[in-house]
């Protein structure tokens, strides 16, 4: 498809999980796509060399996320190599578990480091950027509306943050017509999440689906999200979940 054609996209933590889906998704559809990582460099070479070989123009950029002139220089070397910047997307993100007497204060400023504070910062980076067209996506999740299980607090919190920076960002970014949204994936199958992981059958108990979403599914809503047909939709939380909310 060349329906990016043209386009060039940056996508945070693209070397693995749901962001490298993305990541694929947007190469396959046309887009330039500059993806960072940051304790995963194989991974990342991985996913380029794959868009590579099958036409796409790909590059990976080492940036942890929870430094911030670390992710606006991935933003400055996008715009660097492949010329221009049109979709963001902020994927990077890190979760842990734990009951509220169990939970780290060291997990909560990470916590919110790299899965708020990243998506401000480069979002605020990205801005000059992008033009008429241009596109913010994050990915949240579904555990930013409803918890659902013990243990999601610090976790839920950071993804309901998101859901609210997408809705205000949406408000400054309109006016130029650039879209900004908040995917919201329910339990989906990543490092992150694992098929055989320890709470999957808990996980699938709760899903009208009965299973958990691919990485490759969410990527289909990026996709669309991306796409010159969803330009009327901006400052939403998009649930793509199997029915985890229903
Ligand atoms: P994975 O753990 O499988 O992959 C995480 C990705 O983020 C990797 O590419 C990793 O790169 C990158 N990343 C993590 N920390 C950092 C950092 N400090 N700086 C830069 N990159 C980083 O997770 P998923 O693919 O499952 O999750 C992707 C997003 O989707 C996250 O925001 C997550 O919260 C969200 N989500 C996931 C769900 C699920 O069930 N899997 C459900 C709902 C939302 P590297 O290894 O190179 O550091």
């Amino acid at each position: 498809a060349t329906v990016l054609a043209g386009k060039v996209a940056l996508v945070t933590g693209g070397s693995r999980g749901i962001g490298a889906a993305i990541a694929k998704r947007l190469a396959a559809d046309g887009a330039a796509v500059a993806l960072t990582y940051s304790a995963s460099p194989d991974r990342a070479q991985e996913v380029v060399e794959e868009i590579v070989a099958a036409g796409g123009r790909a590059l990976a950029i080492l940036a942890d996320s929870a430094d911030a002139e670390a992710v606006r220089s991935a933003v400055a070397q996008t715009v660097k190599t492949f010329d221009r910047l049109d979709i963001l997307v902020n994927n990077a993100g890190i979760l842990s578990l734990g009951s509220l007497d169990e939970i780290s204060l060291e997990y909560f400023d990470r916590a919110m480091a790299i899965n708020v504070r990243a998506v401000f910062v480069a979002s605020q980076a990205a801005s000059p950027y992008l033009s008429e067209g241009g596109r913010i996506i994050t990915i949240g999740s579904v555990v930013g509306d409803r918890a659902g299980f013990p243990g999601a607090g610090v976790y839920s919190a950071t993804k309901a943050a998101v859901a609210g920076l997408t809705k205000g960002i949406a408000r400054d970014l309109g006016p130029r017509g650039i879209t900004v949204n908040n995917i919201q994936p329910g339990p989906t199958e990543t490092d992150m999440n694992p098929a055989d992981g320890p709470h999957v059958d808990m996980l699938k108990g709760l899903i009208a689906l009965g299973r958990m979403g691919k990485d490759t599914e969410i990527a289909s809503l990026a996709a669309y999200l991306a796409s010159p047909e969803a330009a009327f939709i901006t400052g939403a939380s998009l649930t793509i979940d199997g029915g985890f909310l229903a």
